[in-house]
Protein backbone atom coordinates (compact mmCIF):
# COMPACT_ATOMS: atom_id res chain seq x y z
CA UNK A 1 0.00 0.00 0.00
CA UNK A 2 1.28 3.86 -0.75
CA UNK A 3 2.18 5.76 1.81
CA UNK A 4 -0.32 8.55 0.32
CA UNK A 5 -3.14 6.18 0.65
CA UNK A 6 -1.92 5.30 4.35
CA UNK A 7 -2.04 9.01 5.00
CA UNK A 8 -5.34 10.21 3.14
CA UNK A 9 -6.73 12.90 5.04
CA UNK A 10 -10.06 14.22 5.65
CA UNK A 11 -9.92 17.95 5.59
CA UNK A 12 -12.54 20.25 6.61
CA UNK A 13 -10.63 23.27 7.47
CA UNK A 14 -12.80 25.94 7.96
CA UNK A 15 -15.51 25.01 9.52
CA UNK A 16 -16.60 23.39 13.44
CA UNK A 17 -18.49 20.35 13.50
CA UNK A 18 -21.28 22.47 14.76
CA UNK A 19 -21.85 23.77 11.32
CA UNK A 20 -20.08 27.86 12.13
CA UNK A 21 -17.86 29.13 9.34
CA UNK A 22 -14.80 30.31 10.78
CA UNK A 23 -14.61 34.15 10.15
CA UNK A 24 -11.27 35.87 9.64
CA UNK A 25 -8.82 35.89 12.65
CA UNK A 26 -11.11 33.84 14.61
CA UNK A 27 -9.17 31.40 16.79
CA UNK A 28 -9.72 27.89 16.62
CA UNK A 29 -8.50 24.54 17.52
CA UNK A 30 -7.79 21.58 15.27
CA UNK A 31 -7.29 18.36 16.21
CA UNK A 32 -6.28 15.12 14.81
CA UNK A 33 -7.81 11.61 15.13
CA UNK A 34 -6.37 8.14 14.77
CA UNK A 35 -8.42 6.96 12.01
CA UNK A 36 -7.33 2.98 11.07
CA UNK A 37 -3.85 3.74 9.84
CA UNK A 38 -4.64 7.17 8.69
CA UNK A 39 -6.08 10.72 10.61
CA UNK A 40 -8.80 12.19 10.54
CA UNK A 41 -8.79 16.21 10.85
CA UNK A 42 -11.49 18.06 12.50
CA UNK A 43 -11.76 21.76 13.21
CA UNK A 44 -13.65 23.17 16.11
CA UNK A 45 -14.80 27.09 17.53
CA UNK A 46 -14.01 28.07 20.58
CA UNK A 47 -17.23 27.22 22.26
CA UNK A 48 -17.40 23.12 20.98
CA UNK A 49 -13.27 22.12 22.08
CA UNK A 50 -13.29 20.77 25.23
CA UNK A 51 -9.89 18.66 24.66
CA UNK A 52 -11.27 15.39 24.13
CA UNK A 53 -9.17 12.27 25.04
CA UNK A 54 -9.10 10.55 22.15
CA UNK A 55 -7.56 13.36 19.96
CA UNK A 56 -3.85 11.89 18.66
CA UNK A 57 -2.62 15.72 18.45
CA UNK A 58 -4.43 19.10 19.08
CA UNK A 59 -3.20 23.11 18.20
CA UNK A 60 -4.55 26.60 17.92
CA UNK A 61 -4.63 28.18 14.45
CA UNK A 62 -6.38 31.12 13.73
CA UNK A 63 -8.60 31.53 10.48
CA UNK A 64 -7.03 33.30 7.60
CA UNK A 65 -9.50 35.07 4.93
CA UNK A 66 -10.19 34.17 1.58
CA UNK A 67 -7.71 36.13 0.21
CA UNK A 68 -5.26 36.29 2.38
CA UNK A 69 -1.86 33.92 2.09
CA UNK A 70 -1.95 30.90 4.36
CA UNK A 71 0.51 32.07 7.66
CA UNK A 72 2.87 29.30 8.58
CA UNK A 73 1.98 27.94 12.08
CA UNK A 74 4.70 26.08 13.52
CA UNK A 75 2.66 25.43 16.54
CA UNK A 76 0.67 22.81 14.72
CA UNK A 77 4.15 20.94 13.38
CA UNK A 78 5.50 21.17 16.75
CA UNK A 79 2.12 19.47 18.18
CA UNK A 80 2.08 17.18 15.97
CA UNK A 81 5.68 16.41 16.07
CA UNK A 82 5.90 15.72 19.50
CA UNK A 83 2.91 12.95 19.48
CA UNK A 84 4.51 10.96 16.60
CA UNK A 85 7.75 10.86 18.51
CA UNK A 86 6.70 9.30 20.80
CA UNK A 87 5.04 6.30 18.10
CA UNK A 88 6.27 3.09 17.15
CA UNK A 89 4.41 2.61 14.05
CA UNK A 90 6.79 2.38 11.23
CA UNK A 91 4.90 5.03 8.64
CA UNK A 92 4.88 7.37 11.51
CA UNK A 93 8.04 7.45 12.42
CA UNK A 94 8.77 8.79 8.63
CA UNK A 95 6.29 11.66 9.48
CA UNK A 96 8.26 12.69 12.73
CA UNK A 97 11.47 12.46 10.54
CA UNK A 98 10.09 14.79 8.25
CA UNK A 99 8.35 17.15 10.31
CA UNK A 100 11.65 16.97 12.48
CA UNK A 101 13.65 18.61 9.59
CA UNK A 102 11.18 21.34 9.60
CA UNK A 103 12.12 22.23 13.26
CA UNK A 104 15.67 21.90 12.62
CA UNK A 105 14.96 24.63 9.67
CA UNK A 106 12.81 26.55 12.06
CA UNK A 107 15.46 26.17 14.84
CA UNK A 108 13.12 25.07 17.36
CA UNK A 109 14.96 21.91 17.25
CA UNK A 110 18.73 21.54 16.95
CA UNK A 111 20.39 18.36 16.35
CA UNK A 112 23.22 17.31 19.02
CA UNK A 113 24.44 14.04 17.04
CA UNK A 114 24.02 10.47 16.02
CA UNK A 115 23.49 7.34 16.96
CA UNK A 116 23.61 3.63 15.77
CA UNK A 117 21.02 0.66 16.84
CA UNK A 118 22.28 -2.51 14.85
CA UNK A 119 20.87 -1.41 11.35
CA UNK A 120 18.72 1.67 12.14
CA UNK A 121 20.14 4.64 12.78
CA UNK A 122 18.67 7.89 14.81
CA UNK A 123 19.45 11.60 15.29
CA UNK A 124 19.73 13.12 18.41
CA UNK A 125 17.43 16.42 19.09
CA UNK A 126 17.34 19.07 21.51
CA UNK A 127 14.36 21.49 21.82
CA UNK A 128 15.32 25.09 22.02
CA UNK A 129 14.73 26.52 24.76
CA UNK A 130 14.01 23.93 27.56
CA UNK A 131 16.39 21.08 26.21
CA UNK A 132 13.96 18.38 25.85
CA UNK A 133 15.42 15.44 24.09
CA UNK A 134 14.02 13.69 21.19
CA UNK A 135 14.98 10.53 19.04
CA UNK A 136 14.21 10.01 15.74
CA UNK A 137 14.60 7.21 13.63
CA UNK A 138 16.34 8.02 9.77
CA UNK A 139 13.76 6.02 7.95
CA UNK A 140 14.02 4.88 4.62
CA UNK A 141 11.94 7.56 2.24
CA UNK A 142 12.59 7.67 -1.34
CA UNK A 143 12.08 11.17 -2.96
CA UNK A 144 8.88 10.23 -4.53
CA UNK A 145 7.15 9.21 -1.07
CA UNK A 146 8.83 12.38 0.46
CA UNK A 147 7.68 14.91 -1.97
CA UNK A 148 3.81 12.76 -1.22
CA UNK A 149 4.65 13.00 2.48
CA UNK A 150 5.16 16.35 2.82
CA UNK A 151 2.16 17.28 0.30
CA UNK A 152 -0.11 15.38 2.71
CA UNK A 153 1.64 17.34 5.79
CA UNK A 154 0.85 20.78 4.52
CA UNK A 155 -2.57 19.56 3.91
CA UNK A 156 -3.48 17.56 7.76
CA UNK A 157 -1.46 20.85 8.67
CA UNK A 158 -2.51 23.44 6.78
CA UNK A 159 0.79 25.10 7.11
CA UNK A 160 3.87 24.74 4.98
CA UNK A 161 6.97 21.90 6.35
ZN1 LIG B 1 -18.61 24.78 16.86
Amino acid sequence: MSIVADYKITRTCGTCGCGRKFEEGEEFTTALFESGETFDRRDFCRSCWNEPAEAYSFWRARAAGADQKKKENPMAVWAFFESLSGDQDPQRRKLAFLLSLTLQRKRILKMTGTRRDGAREFIELEKRPDGTRYSVEVPDIRDDEMAALREEMVRLLDTAV
